[in-house]
């Protein structure tokens, strides 16, 4: 088994240790660049053709293994995303994805659940459903909405098969505002208009996430990882209140750091540990030949500092206690955060243990010399 519980027993020992160390660990800059613990990034959309470029990024920011959202379906990219699977030495996993714009039909529940099976068969480790669910697709009745009972098959058999569904719903709900200079998402708004769901044609933002809460609640079997903070960033409460009543329910952290970040510090910290079994590491790193993502873009050319700041802002908001620091993604608010400081134990299992676990894959050893992560201090679950 490569998820150890019997670390948790250090728990004791770990707060009597904090306790002795917590007075020289306040403000501290984050560990060498990058940090020497194996990370899995499960939120990442690499085209086929880019991969090399991705392992090369992947290593340079000291990422494992990176999750590939973008797998396409059977026919229709599966194939080339598997294919990179097998030439990265399975350092890029694959989710595929599934047209759902059939659904009218009534053949679409057969039709969609044979296209899961295949995806399964053929290497793929889980199902990546994107935003168009409830505001994209369309029937004749208008969008598609997240809780549609037409695709409870869907579910039901990704659930059967072991498949993990990664599911965003929704945006920042600064996307349901108008767009306009006051928007505080303005500057991602004007360089993204289409981003917008202000239009009283699209559910509001709180309808959306009710949506999403029905659909995790109807499938107990199935396990669920809500992208981007669990698709509620702005509201911790509401993502903490599905993380208890749903056991089969999991988050991840991708191109989500500044707005969760705005919390202040000290409630972020003990979000991550209490649910520190729940959280998963994803980034949103988008990989193609013409262009790069770093959780959200201008379009503009990205520059090698760029990434540094992406991934160590990263790793200085999980590890380090520093104040007013800046954050991963700048096109999502000009606001700095305050770092939360997050024990060794803790980081481990953010960082790839709960994605090893969640997901059924092993994390290759670390290259380059094992070091020691964090201050020696670890913590219970709050
Ligand atoms: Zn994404």
């Amino acid at each position: 088994m490569i998820f150890d519980e019997s670390l948790a027993s250090t728990t004791f020992f770990g707060l009597a240790l904090f306790a002795a160390v917590a007075s020289c660990s306040r403000e501290e800059e984050p560990r060498a660049f990058p940090a020497a613990t194996p990370k899995i990034d499960v939120h990442t959309h690499i085209s086929p053709s880019a991969y090399e470029r991705a392992l090369d990024l992947m290593d340079q920011a000291g990422v494992q293994i990176a999750v590939n959202l973008s797998g396409g379906m059977p026919g229709a990219g599966l194939e080339q995303s598997l294919a990179v699977q097998e030439r990265s030495g399975k350092r890029i996993r694959v989710f595929c994805n599934l047209d759902l714009r059939g659904v009218e039909d009534p053949r679409f529940a057969g039709w969609a659940t044979g296209i899961l099976r295949r995806c399964k068969e053929a290497g793929a480790l889980g199902l990546k459903i994107p935003k168009s669910l409830g505001l994209g697709v369309l029937t004749s009745e208008g969008l598609l909405a997240v809780d549609d009972p037409r695709l409870d098959p869907v579910f039901d058999e990704a659930g059967r098969l072991g498949m993990v569904v990664l599911i965003h719903v929704g945006d920042p709900e600064a996307f349901f505002e108008p767009a306009r200079p006051e928007n505080e998402r303005w500057e991602e708004l004007s360089a993204h208009p289409e981003w917008s769901f202000a239009d009283p044609r699209f559910p509001r933002w709180t309808e959306i996430l009710d949506a999403f809460e029905r659909r995790i609640a109807r499938h107990p079997r199935t396990r669920f990882i809500g992208a981007h903070f669990g698709n509620a960033a702005e509201d911790p409460e509401r993502v903490a209140r599905m993380l208890d009543r749903y056991p089969n329910y999991f988050i991840d952290t991708a191109a989500r750091v500044p707005e969760f970040g705005r919390h202040p510090a000290p409630r972020m910290r003990r979000f991550f540990v209490r649910y520190q079994d729940r959280i998963l590491f994803g980034t949103d790193l988008g990989v193609s030949e013409g262009s790069l993502m770093l959780g959200s873009t201008d379009g503009k050319p990205v520059t090698r500092a760029a990434i540094d700041r992406f991934f160590s802002a990263h790793w200085r908001y999980f590890e380090t206690t520093s104040r007013q620091i800046e954050n991963p993604t700048p096109i999502q608010g000009r606001w700095r955060i305050d770092a939360i400081g997050l024990s060794t134990e803790v980081l481990r299992k953010l960082y790839w243990a709960n994605a090893a676990r969640l997901l059924g894959i092993t994390v290759p050893r670390y290259p380059a010399r094992p070091t020691p992560l964090t201050r020696g201090h670890s913590e219970g679950k709050g």
